[in-house]
């Protein structure tokens, strides 16, 4: 037992233990894995429960999603808003698919629920009608907001090593597009999805 939970997801799981070398099978030893040299593995601290709240856990009131303060929407319609991670990224294509109501996956109404399969294949041809695009990578993680947040990221065609789950870290380790270039792609994506209706922002 580690602070009063089950043990079961806990005990084979070498917490505290210190760092120790990585042996380079797994990820590590990808192709598409975006760093070289020696690695070690990280030191697992405890688990701590309860967990601390994410943004917006209390409602609307305290989530940034719905208070837009950043202004990071590109496209919205009645139900669904596209938006930007907040500035220029390294890959063509970073944005997130949110309802504009404050609700986590589990908790969509069932009218919404079954706009998300449409609203998935909108996102995907919008991002892959910018052109140079070889595939959309499409992920919903949820550990920093409560508000449903679903993550979209366009691999620039050919690059062989950018492929696969990596790429996330590729893009945050390659040098970013200019302010204006990202800004124009993000414009040509919002067009894209109005198109089949919503409004570009
Ligand atoms: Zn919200």
């Amino acid at each position: 037992m580690i602070g009063g939970m089950t043990d079961r997801f806990v005990r084979h799981l070498p917490v505290g233990e210190p760092s120790t070398p990585f042996d380079g099978s797994g990820i590590p030893g990808w192709d598409t894995f975006p760093f070289d040299g020696d690695l070690r593995v990280r030191s697992l601290d405890p688990p701590v429960l309860p967990e601390p709240p994410r943004n917006g856990e209390d409602g609307p009131e305290s989530c940034m999603i719905c208070k837009d303060e950043t202004a990071r929407t590109v496209w919205a319609d009645e139900h669904w808003m596209l938006r930007h991670a907040g500035g220029p990224s390294a890959v063509p294509v970073v944005v997130l698919l949110c309802p504009i109501g404050h609700y986590d996956l589990g908790t969509l109404p069932p009218e919404r629920a079954a706009e998300l399969g449409p609203m998935l294949q909108r996102v995907e041809r919008a991002i892959m009608s910018v052109g140079g695009i070889a595939r959309v990578h499409a992920s919903k993680i949820g550990d920093g907001a409560a508000h449903l947040h679903l993550w979209f990221m366009g691999r620039p065609a050919g690059f062989e090593q950018l492929r696969g789950s990596c790429l996330v870290l590729w893009d945050d380790v390659l040098p970013k597009q200019d302010e204006t270039q990202w800004r124009a792609v993000l414009a040509e994506v919002a067009e894209a999805l109005a198109a089949d209706g919503g409004t570009v922002y």
